[in-house]
């Protein structure tokens, strides 16, 4: 039997995959990479054919290798693949990191950068960012620092997959059994419905609620029985702590010291003061200065603005409003003022009709056609697949797995299946993952979705599409590789507008049983109802923002305390929202301690400026014109990595980007 992980020949056979399949396929990869990089370094006249293609040829074997794996990993986790994805990450690591301290190979990079050999702009492009990575993995230390920069490369990507797996695992291990309908008054039909077949598959009486998101976003937000949201709030923000009702069983707090050392240990050993300096190295943001002032400049033209609201909040409230009352008054006052509330419009998106409309938004906006299709293999009878053409034929195609489910990541991201990329057999065409946690069908109705899930599902597509419609065949360039990270949320919070927008919003939605329309005054308050707390809104994510930036720029490793302390600084400068003692909102931060946005949360605000000002020039003509949209197609979505962020943007734009569109689309500004 061959190891189905290590046939290319079609899309990933996940049926098939077995944890035991994977150390073996990893491992062999790995030994041929490294045997054709001795071949490669060999070589005395090093040109773009004998060196970087084939470099290139290798990472994207390598990453088509691994994507199922990583994917699976996170969508269908289980003990022996999670035993078996952690035995190979810090194989993977050594090896990335080897490759990037090859001096051998770095010499023959340098060579084809300097040779005459004639090369277009991505080629280009390729070798610069080669260069780059190669200084960021240490190629210049002394062996004895080479080999330390190493081992905590390793280090690292093991502890963050384990703060992952605290994470994950704290989340499914609790759950609150409610014997008495009375105490759940409030919460919609669907989360209910769940939550009686879950009791019932445990053989308990009553109501059985689990801690995924979309169950405790419901109780929070609706929950009559402040108690109960309490109990939810209480278990939610201790998770992975030495708090809360499993306190100090998945501790992240010591993982989370190691993973501040390792990283600052390796930012100063590569001449930076701070990891912050490093992880901007490969940003469109300049300097840590630069954006501090960013986020500095948001937090004061929105600060009034949250103030007023929390205000206005507070005047519901009979007692002292707490963060567990936050989600649940604003609600009602979004209900009180909007005349509109989540759960009335749940009806008018069920997933079948969503979907329909934004494939359509797109066709419209790129000429491009997307149809539904058979994948040969799925992972999860929920999962659909689809196929991306345009008048050239199939550009790309993409899986969707929507539900949340048992061991299943929470939130919502698209990855790479595989990347385009020119192979010796033609071109490998882009293949993405769409990935979300939305509640199920329950209770005799088809999945159905609130608006927020709505522009979740959206901003997901937006990378999707990003991913899909490069045209550039060197794969660390293409698609959403190789792009700055501070600007790969341009796309997918670029396309979230269209989902408030009144010539898109009939596109998406229909009743689930009787197919009419949004009526025309809930399409009006939902569109008026898009400012409603954006000030709140936007500092918490700016206290996101800077908590970040802030322990990873100090110059030295800090220490717990300091981090909790830095933490309560932040709010007391930015936060509006009260927020208690117990809260360990940093043990559960994986988008910072899990992975790659350390030192870049800000990038979400960075690049929701960017996505506005794109945003800004279809108002300016027509929502889905199709001469903006094959503009933006060609500036944006298919240069990949490329080009720089501020060149693609300037293409489009015709100029720098400005925070006033933003601020106006939130409503924090009035122009
Ligand atoms: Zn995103």
């Amino acid at each position: 039997m061959t190891n189905p992980l290590l046939d290319l020949s079609g899309l990933p056979r996940f049926q098939h995959i077995q944890p035991e399949h994977v150390e073996p396929a990893v491992d062999r990869v790995l030994d041929e990479n490294r045997r054709r990089i001795d071949e490669i370094t060999a070589q005395t006249q090093p040109n773009w054919e004998n060196v970087v293609a084939p470099m290139e040829q290798m990472e994207h074997r390598l990453s088509r290798v691994w994507a199922p794996v990583g994917h699976l990993n996170a969508v269908m986790n289980s003990d022996s693949l999670r035993e078996a994805y952690n035995e190979c990450l810090p194989r993977l690591s050594e090896y990335s990191t080897t490759v990037g301290q090859n001096e051998e190979l770095f010499r023959a990079y340098e060579a084809v950068a300097a040779s005459p050999q004639e090369l277009d702009p991505a080629q280009r492009k390729v070798i610069e960012h080669a260069l780059r990575d190669f200084r960021l993995a240490g190629v210049d230390l002394p062996p004895e620092q080479k080999l330390r920069f190493k081992a905590i490369m390793q280090e690292l990507s093991t502890l963050q997959a384990r703060f992952e797996e605290n994470l994950l695992d704290a989340t499914n291990a609790w759950s609150r059994q409610v014997p008495d309908k009375s105490e759940l008054a409030g919460l919609p039909e669907g989360v209910m419905d769940l939550a009686r077949v879950a009791a019932g598959e445990k053989k308990q009486d009553g109501w059985l609620f689990k801690l995924d998101f979309p169950t405790y976003h419901a109780v929070m937000t609706h929950a009559d029985n402040r108690a109960l949201r309490w109990e939810f709030y209480e278990a939610w923000v201790t998770r992975a702590s030495e708090l809360g009702p499993d306190g100090g069983r998945w501790d992240n707090t010591p993982v989370m010291d190691d993973i501040l050392r390792l990283r600052h240990e390796a930012a100063v050993m590569l001449g930076f003061d701070c990891f912050a300096q490093y992880s901007l190295a490969t940003k469109m943001a300049g300097s840590v200065d630069e954006v501090l002032g960013f986020l500095n400049k948001l937090a004061d033209a929105s600060h009034d603005k949250a103030v007023e609201e929390l205000d206005e909040l507070r005047k519901q409230v009979d007692a002292a409003l707490e963060a567990w009352d936050v989600a649940y008054y604003s609600e009602r006052l979004r209900k009180e003022r909007f005349d509109i509330s989540d759960e009335e419009l749940r009806p008018y998106f069920p997933v079948e009709r969503v979907i329909a409309g934004m494939l359509d938004t797109a066709s419209r906006l790129f000429g491009i056609e997307i149809r539904q299709s058979q994948p040969p293999d799925r992972w999860h009878p929920d999962v659909e697949y689809y196929e991306l053409h345009d008048q050239s034929g199939l550009r790309g195609s993409f899986y969707v797995d929507l539900y949340a489910r048992g061991r299943k990541r929470g939130g919502a991201w698209m990855d790479d299946c595989v990347g385009r990329a020119r192979t010796r057999h033609g071109i490998d065409l882009p293949v993405a993952f769409l990935v979300c946690n939305f509640m199920p069908a329950s209770g005799g109705r088809p999945p159905l979705l609130t608006h927020d899930e709505v522009v979740t599902l959206f901003h997901e597509f937006g990378h999707t599409l990003h991913h899909l419609l490069t045209r550039i065949d060197f794969p660390s360039v293409s698609g959403i590789n190789g792009v700055a990270w501070d600007a790969v949320e341009l796309p997918s919070q670029f396309f979230e507008n269209f989902a408030w927008r009144p010539e898109v919003l009939p596109l998406i939605s229909g009743h689930y049983e009787s197919g009419d329309p949004l009526p025309e005054a809930m399409l009006e308050r939902l569109i008026s109802c898009r400012k409603f707390q954006t000030g709140m809104h936007m500092v918490r994510q700016l206290e996101f923002a800077l908590f970040d930036l802030t322990i990873h720029s100090a110059d030295h490793a800090m220490s717990n305390e300091e981090v909790a302390e830095t933490l309560k600084k932040v709010r007391r400068k930015v936060s509006v929202v009260p927020c208690p003692d117990f809260n360990r909102f940093a043990n559960g931060f994986s988008h910072v301690f899990g992975g790659g946005y350390a030192a870049g949360y800000y990038s979400y605000k960075w690049a929701e400026v960017l996505s506005a000002d794109a945003f800004s020039a279809f108002e300016e003509t027509d929502i889905l014109d199709r001469e903006t949209g094959r503009r933006f197609m060609e500036s944006v979505l298919e240069v990949g990595g490329s080009v720089d962020a501020m060149d693609a943007f300037i293409a489009f734009r015709g100029r720098e980007p400005r925070p006033d569109a933003l601020l106006r689309l939130s409503g924090i500004t009035d122009q």
